[in-house]
């Protein structure tokens, strides 16, 4: 079998019959999984050659696209020569001196001292650990409209309903609401939202005990949730809030970080607001290897200098990951790519405008940098076809089937889509990709109900 090439049915009976999807019912997931036997720039193709842009980075994540860039390959190369693996407990190596000088340099602040882990979920459980530790307290906030990873204490954080399947989660998460509620609004206009939504998390501080308060984790741009940028002034209000009760201020940068938002980290689109914790993972490397790492300031890297850290595992610090973020970063600065996706960001949204002008079903779209949603309606009221969480309707299924069938891919949720193409895509694949919407939207429409 190995040697032989196996078509693409047969890859998905494999996978249908002797493997199980991740969070999907696998029966359903597999038949409509795509197989990607190749990727290349911002496309990826299945084994019979068809050909999809892709246009959300896989999980968000690969955000240098699906040509592994000579960097990643050359410093992977030279580490699994070198010294291929090393017991992160006692034996540390030059490309992890290194990647941390850089990542130091990156980060604002004195956000310089790193801890390496092999994804987004393991450095939010990382820094759960860590805030509960430097600070002696057991509570940590966290908002309902997020999602932090998979194992107990990052479900735990999360918001979303996918933590509903792990629960009765970890103890000691709460959790509050963000700025932009379902069913209200906190105020008419960005300073209203700001104040009410911080006067409300304030009351939330007072009912359970600022100085219970280990942490308050956030998204600062929401992701998977929305694509929510925080109202002006809200990260600000937030440092203060945690200021004045010595609460840690944690920043999940897993999917905003390294230039998602058209800044290098997500908390930057602030006043200058350095969170005490970020956690890091996908655009750390473009995904090509599993890579997370948590920052942290001054105060609590000294704490820790004394103090054990309380976590570990085989694979932390493993240099060849290690390896891969260095070169990775190392395209990404010499190809100027946070430059490519401020000057794309004007394109997104010009192709946006264009949907939401055209198609009745279109109700709006949020967007920032390369990071993209769009809302859809079933009716002039505004009602979505798919409630939070609410059943599949057939109409989301037919306009992902038509995305796909017409060599697009992205993520949907509910009643929207995403539009987050690798940070290296140019304008004319940006403009073929929503090409492809345009006409699957032209399809969506005659559901819209006059
Ligand atoms: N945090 C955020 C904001 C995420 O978007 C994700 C994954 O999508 C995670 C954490 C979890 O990361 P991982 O899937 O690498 O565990």
């Amino acid at each position: 079998i190995a040697e032989k090439k196996m078509s693409q049915q047969e890859i998905l009976d494999v996978i249908k019959s002797d493997t199980l999807f991740s969070w999907n019912a696998t029966g359903p997931a597999s038949s409509s999984a795509l197989v990607m036997a190749k990727g290349e720039g911002v496309y990826f193709y299945d084994q019979n050659g068809k050909k999809f842009i892709d246009f959300n980075s896989q999980a968000m994540c690969s955000n240098l696209g699906h040509t592994v860039p000579q960097e990643v390959i050359t410093a992977v190369n030279d580490q699994l020569k070198s010294a291929a693996y090393a017991y992160p407990c006692a034996i540390v190596t030059e490309i992890k001196a290194k990647l941390s000088l850089l990542l130091a340099d990156l980060l604002p602040g004195d956000l310089g001292h790193l801890f390496y882990t092999s994804g987004g979920a393991e450095s939010n459980e990382t820094a759960m650990r860590m805030a509960r530790l430097y600070t002696g307290r057991h509570k940590i906030l966290a908002r309902y409209r997020s999602y932090h990873g998979a194992t107990l204490g990052s479900i735990s954080l999360t918001g979303d309903p996918r933590r509903w399947a792990a629960e009765p989660a970890a103890s000691g998460v709460v959790h509050f609401m963000d700025p932009f509620p379902l069913s209200f609004k906190w105020g008419e206009n960005e300073e209203e939202v700001t104040k009410k939504s911080l006067q409300y998390l304030r009351e939330v501080i007072a009912y359970e005990g600022g100085k219970n308060i280990a942490a308050i984790f956030i998204e600062p741009v929401t992701g998977t949730n929305g694509i929510l940028k925080a109202p002006r002034g809200y990260l600000e209000g937030m440092r203060q809030i945690c200021d004045e009760h010595g609460i840690l201020m944690v920043c999940d940068e897993v999917m905003n970080g390294f230039g998602r938002t058209g800044e290098m980290f997500g908390f930057m689109n602030s006043d200058g607001v350095v969170p005490d914790i970020v956690t890091m993972a996908k655009g750390i490397n473009g995904a090509y290897l599993p890579l997370g790492a948590v920052a942290c300031r001054d105060h609590v890297a000294n704490f820790f200098q004394k103090n054990p850290i309380g976590i570990g595992s085989t694979y932390n610090s493993h240099p060849v990951t290690l390896a891969s973020a260095y070169g990775a970063l190392q395209y990404f600065l010499k190809n100027r790519v946070l430059d490519n996706v401020n000057k794309m960001e004007s394109v997104l949204i010009d192709c946006l405008e264009q949907l939401k002008a055209k198609h009745p079903t279109v109700k709006g779209y949020r967007a920032l940098g390369l990071f993209g949603i769009v809302e859809l309606q079933k009716n002039a009221k505004g009602e979505p076809f798919v409630e939070y969480n609410g059943p599949a309707h057939p109409a989301m299924g037919a306009l992902k089937a038509d995305f796909n069938a017409n060599g697009l891919y992205t993520l949907l949720r509910w009643s929207s889509f995403f539009t987050n193409p690798p940070l290296i895509i140019n304008e004319k694949e940006l403009r073929e990709g929503f090409a492809i919407i345009d006409k699957a939207l032209t399809n969506l429409d005659k559901h819209f109900e006059k």
